[in-house]
């Protein structure tokens, strides 16, 4: 039998804020945020450093308490054990013990769920299958985020908190966790995902979740964002000059992307047909709507450009 079916989380939500507010002092971390995780999905929480993730993360798993709103885990109170023993979590800030072997720290880690993973069965998903012997204190950064991995899998959690899980991994390692992470969601686990690598959104994600300054700017799937912001680009070799190209009214923005020029533009048809025209030697041309990193780059920067609006108008007031 797997998780818990006395707890509630028949509205579909396995973990919400409503309304949550969070200061420290007079720093306002979290603003009044609503966040809904339903059962399959992974969800990618992103934003800028200091937008209010870990604050976010921090209160669905009990570390924190909210100032006001609601917060609920499992339909419960998120310090209640019913609750907690359906989750698995991997913090940035894990301390476990160095002395312990990786074998050691899965197997007690198991034994706090009721129905866990074998400790062979975890440190496979991890693909740490042969540090289990090892110390923990004595592997590198990169082999102790793996463990973590392994360790906030062992229970079988039907949520697991990821908080940034491949800092420090190479790209052999990170994409060996990307396939263990889609793995548990074809489980039908969810996640709840930050990081600060888009691409790991963009590949893993059902749902982006967009925080800046303690609020929610952006929810949707990464088509739904990407579809938000109306630019393109437009790459190509040509021997028209970069500062012309500029000032040219289709061209928001023109640079240059190794060889070719990159041209960011609202009309990517207008724009070629002027470039075929201009130039007829004109090789290399490709067109792309932009991609998350764009999209997240552009709606951070309206926040922070409204931010900045509304904080001279209340002091000019
Ligand atoms: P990052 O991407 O850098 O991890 P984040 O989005 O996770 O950032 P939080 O760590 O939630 O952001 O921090 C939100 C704000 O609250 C920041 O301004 C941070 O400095 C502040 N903050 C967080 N924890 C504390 C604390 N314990 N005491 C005081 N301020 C805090």
């Amino acid at each position: 039998m797997r998780g818990d079916h006395n707890i509630d989380s028949s509205s579909g939500a396995l973990a919400q804020l409503r309304g949550v507010s969070k200061a420290y002092g007079s720093l306002r971390a979290l603003d009044g945020i609503d966040l809904c995780l339903r059962q399959g999905e992974l969800l990618a929480l992103l934003g800028p450093n200091g937008a209010g993730k870990t604050t976010a993360i921090g209160l669905l798993l009990g570390l924190i308490r909210a100032d006001a709103g609601e917060v609920s885990l499992f339909g419960l109170d998120p310090q209640d054990i019913r609750a907690r023993r359906n989750i698995g979590v991997m913090l940035q800030d894990a301390a476990l013990p160095p002395t312990l072997h990786v074998g050691e720290l899965i197997r007690l880690t198991a034994s706090y769920y009721p129905n866990p993973r074998s400790v062979a069965e975890s440190a496979d998903l991890a693909g740490i299958g042969d540090l289990l012997k090892r110390p923990y204190g004595k592997l590198s950064g990169g082999q102790q985020r793996r463990v973590q991995f392994a360790l906030a899998l062992c229970g079988r959690p039907r949520l697991l908190f990821l908080d940034e899980p491949t800092v420090g991994m190479d790209i052999d390692a990170r994409q060996k966790l990307w396939a263990a992470i889609r793995h548990l969601v074809a489980e039908g686990n969810s996640v709840v995902l930050t990081t600060h690598y888009l691409e790991e959104a963009e590949a893993l994600a059902n749902r982006v979740c967009v925080m800046a300054r303690g609020r929610m700017i952006s929810e949707g799937s990464v088509e739904a964002l990407r579809a938000r912001i109306s630019l393109k680009r437009v790459w190509c070799n040509t021997r028209l000059a970069i500062e012309d190209l500029q000032a040219w009214p289709e061209v928001a923005e023109a640079r240059m992307d190794g060889a070719r020029v990159c041209l960011s533009t609202e009309h990517p048809e207008l724009l070629v047909r002027q470039l075929l025209a201009q130039d007829i030697t004109l090789s290399g041309l490709e067109v792309r709507a932009a991609g998350l990193a764009e999209a997240f780059t552009e709606l951070t920067r309206d926040d922070t450009a409204a931010h900045d609006s509304s904080v001279a108008l209340q002091e000019a007031a």
